[in-house]
């Protein structure tokens, strides 16, 4: 095993370069959804930075992939519209430097290969792959001679439960010490999720009301018109609650309901977002009574004909998998006690929700006679597109004793890079702050296991819903 060493001296000395001038990103998956549609045009962020790493993009996977298709593939990928003919010389390095080396990922031999195809850059293997197969690499590389500085990177979810996670952290311990792992988690990299912690903790507006005294409910919502996609192999495995809430959404949830850590560091920052998942629950420790789940049947999104779950390719119907997923949870702080906070996620929604919504506490005194009606304030944070608004009470213009709604909206800034060029900058500099612990990712699975274990009993009834609709009837 190497010896430890902190992320900020190996940034400092390295540059996010490596040793001997680079970075090797070995991924794992490469013939994958993942690898084309969100990793490679996020590393094309990165690569259009002032801060290009130089690296050299290795795919792997078992399909066999000619050089041409290959440089195809990523130059496809990794270019915009208007550099086809021009790129920036990061980009070009890249597209010049990129091979694919089809074979077994649990071979050691092929491991082997991998390794000396990073020419003396430093490893970075990233693993766009389904867990169980992750389980059986990280396994094989223990029969390899990994490089001191290898770092390891895995895309969620981390493990099946939560002591596959657990299992998975020891072996990979095994290889590299815990500040070289990276679980990433491209909803922690959205800069409107890292924006909270400006909202939070340096608005002296939003910070000191930051609590169940003044915020009445929190949910956070992620749906998505997209269904399936062709992603059964992954995706029926998993379901709504495993694929975005198990991950993204406790996570979020996390950053919101933190307490203040003192240092913007990997250390404090983790102590305190694993403080507060260890006193998240299942409200009322009741999946009856605190969740629901459903699931697509035909119906059309946004003009598009869509079939319905059970009818895609490669879904087993017994599997009994969720496509949308509700949760309510608790966190047992000073702070929230008391507050229900929604965790919602689901597929083939029209017109989806796709934010965080605090709503605060309407005030139980006003003036006499001034706003019977009065509405709460409400904090709304896009998730993904869109605006940012806040919406307050205001005195109306044509009746002074009547409230009316004051919205002031805007977009939060945005960055140079995407949510997985975040992702990468974090894992090519080898800095963990914005990537998931162990304790963590274990947690994680500890608060929705009761609800998987009450959804597999059949003690939650799965409701349907038209493709392209909000959800279940039922529901609202
Ligand atoms: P895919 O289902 O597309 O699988 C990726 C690749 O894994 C496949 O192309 C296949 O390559 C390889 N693979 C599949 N099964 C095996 C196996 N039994 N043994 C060896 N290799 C196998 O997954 P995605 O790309 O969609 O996702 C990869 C990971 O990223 C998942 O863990 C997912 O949760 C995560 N993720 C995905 C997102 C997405 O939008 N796609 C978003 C966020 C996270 P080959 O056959 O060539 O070996």
């Amino acid at each position: 095993m190497a010896a430890e060493q902190h992320p900020r001296e190996r940034r400092d000395s390295a540059q996010g370069t490596g040793q001997d001038g680079g970075t090797a990103l070995i991924v794992f998956g490469a013939s994958g959804d993942l690898f084309e549609r969100l990793l490679v045009p996020g590393l094309g962020t990165l690569l259009r930075t002032e801060s290009a790493p130089s690296v050299r993009l290795i795919g792997t996977g078992r399909s066999e992939v000619s050089d041409d298709e290959w440089r195809d593939k990523v130059s496809a990928s990794l270019l915009a519209d208007d550099e086809q003919d021009a790129h920036p010389a990061a980009i070009d390095d890249v597209l010049r430097s990129t091979r694919y080396l089809q074979g077994d990922p649990t071979e050691p031999q092929h491991l082997r290969d991998l390794l000396d195809a990073a020419d003396g850059r430093t490893p970075v293997l990233y693993f766009a792959l389904p867990p169980a197969v992750v389980d059986d690499i990280v396994g094989a590389l223990e029969d390899v001679d990994l490089p001191a500085d290898t770092v390891l990177a895995f895309e969620k979810p981390f493990g099946t439960d939560a002591r596959s996670a657990a299992a998975l952290t020891e072996k990979v311990h095994a290889l590299v010490p815990e500040d070289r792992v990276h679980r990433t988690d491209h909803f922690l990299t959205r800069s409107q999720v890292r924006g909270l912690l400006g909202l939070r903790f340096a608005s002296g507006l939003l910070g000191p009301v930051w609590s169940s005294e003044h915020i009445n409910s929190v949910e956070i919502v992620y749906d998505e018109t997209l269904a399936l996609e062709g992603r059964a192999q992954y995706y029926d495995g998993a379901g709504a609650l495993v694929d975005m809430i198990q991950s993204h959404l406790l996570q979020v949830l996390a950053l919101i309901t933190m307490e203040r850590p003192d240092l913007l560091e990997p250390t404090a920052f983790r102590d305190r977002i694993s403080e507060v998942l260890a006193a998240t629950t299942i409200a009322g420790d009741d999946p009856q009574a605190s969740t629901r789940r459903g699931r697509y049947v035909a119906g059309e999104v946004e003009g598009k004909q869509v079939p319905g779950y059970l009818e895609e390719d490669g879904v087993e119907k017994d599997n009994d998998t969720e496509t949308l997923a509700v949760i309510q949870v608790a966190v047992d702080t000073d702070r929230w006690r008391g507050v229900p906070i929604l965790l919602r996620s689901g597929k083939a929604i029209g017109d989806p929700r796709q934010e965080i919504r605090v709503e605060f506490r309407v005030p139980e005194q006003t003036i006499d006679g001034l706003g019977e009606q009065t509405a709460p304030s409400v904090l709304r944070i896009p998730l993904k597109d869109g605006d940012a608004s806040l919406e307050l009470p205001i005195t109306s213009a044509d009746n002074p004793v009547r409230v009316a709604k004051l919205e002031m909206s805007g977009p939060p800034p945005s960055g140079q890079l995407d949510p997985y060029g975040a992702v990468l900058a974090g894992v090519l500099n080898d800095d963990p702050l914005f990537s998931v612990r162990e304790d963590a990712a274990v947690r994680c699975w500890e608060i929705i296991e009761p609800v998987l274990r009450a959804w597999q009993a059949g003690e939650v009834p799965m409701d349907d819903y038209p493709a392209g609709s909000a959800g279940p009837d039922s529901w609202t």
